[in-house]
């Protein structure tokens, strides 16, 4: 495995590739690795011949007040887990060299930016869909896997490769879980036992929900319900938003209509986590 950090070098390596007819899966992420991420590389080392995960904490998609400075790094641990899934690049780009003196091009995804997370993160998704283009750019990968543990995300750049023809298959990949149900994130570092063991409430509102709803509840505000009790009698917690929405626009709906996508934030101690599920009222999938 090779470690890159030079634009120009990653780009170079990615047309030899391309020109020995090769095909290029690229992960991107912000590192600190868990099984989430893992799994994503696995399917990415399956579906093409030459994998490039990008670590890159990327400075545009956090707001003023959000944890850049503090956000977990740890690159050796990072590049001893990649190197055993079989990466063959780990690009790293500079902060300074993604985003030079001068810099001032931004892409908006309109619509799908606006609620959810867009609400409480203003500038969020600007700053994530312009570094996933910039990326996209810089790999050119026939294929870019994403997981859907930030749903709003891949749609996000679903919708951005549609719009602006990038030509590039995007794929989303299920949510994994620690054995407890806590989705894997590498914010989970942040929380203290106590709070740890108050973050399993996001699994097991949407638990709930999952049931209610193969059992007959269709209405948002039965599910809603649900979900909202469970969390508040968790101490340490708070509700940013909990939302039942169609799973494309990602707009609101009242009812479930063969299916739908809960989705909630909630801060449990200074963390906040993120979490969401399928519901359907026929078939048991994935949580
Ligand atoms: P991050 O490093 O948190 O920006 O995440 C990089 C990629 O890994 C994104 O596509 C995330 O959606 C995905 N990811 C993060 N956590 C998980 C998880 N628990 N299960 C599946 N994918 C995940």
């Amino acid at each position: 495995m090779e470690i890159v950090s030079g634009l120009a070098q990653m780009r170079q390596i990615s047309q030899d590739w391309r020109t020995q007819g090769q095909r290029i899966a690229l992960v991107p992420t912000m590192g600190y690795f868990h099984e989430g991420h893992l799994s994503l590389m696995r399917y990415g080392r399956e579906a093409a011949d030459r994998l490039v995960v990008s670590l890159f904490v990327n400075p545009a998609q956090f707001g003023p007040h959000e944890d850049l400075a503090t956000y977990p790094r740890d690159l050796e641990r990072d590049s001893g887990m990649a190197r055993e899934v079989g990466v063959d690049v780990l690009y790293t780009p500079e902060p300074a060299a993604m985003y030079p003196p001068g810099y001032q091009t931004y892409v908006t995804v309109e619509e799908l930016s606006r609620g959810l997370c867009g609400a409480s993160r203003p500038g969020h998704f600007r700053g994530v869909a312009t570094v996933v283009l910039k990326l996209l750019n810089q790999v050119q990968p026939d294929v870019a896997v994403f997981g859907e543990k930030d749903y709003q995300q891949l749609q996000v750049i679903r919708r951005l490769v549609a719009d602006l023809n990038v030509p590039v298959e995007i794929v989303g990949r299920p949510i994994v879980r620690e054995a407890d149900g806590l989705a894997m994130s590498s914010r989970n570092t942040y929380l203290s036992p106590e709070e740890r063991a108050a973050a399993l409430c996001l699994f097991r509102a949407l638990k709930a929900a999952r049931e209610l709803a193969l059992s007959g509840a269709k209405s948002r505000e039965s599910i809603l319900e649900a979900v909202k009790g469970i969390i508040t009698a968790t101490p340490h917690t708070d509700i940013d938003y909990l939302a039942l929405v169609h799973p494309e626009t990602l707009q609101e709906v009242n009812t479930i209509e063969k299916e739908a996508r809960l989705a909630l934030a909630v801060k449990v101690g200074k963390t906040r986590l993120i979490d969401n599920t399928l519901l359907s009222e026929s078939r048991l999938c994935c949580v």
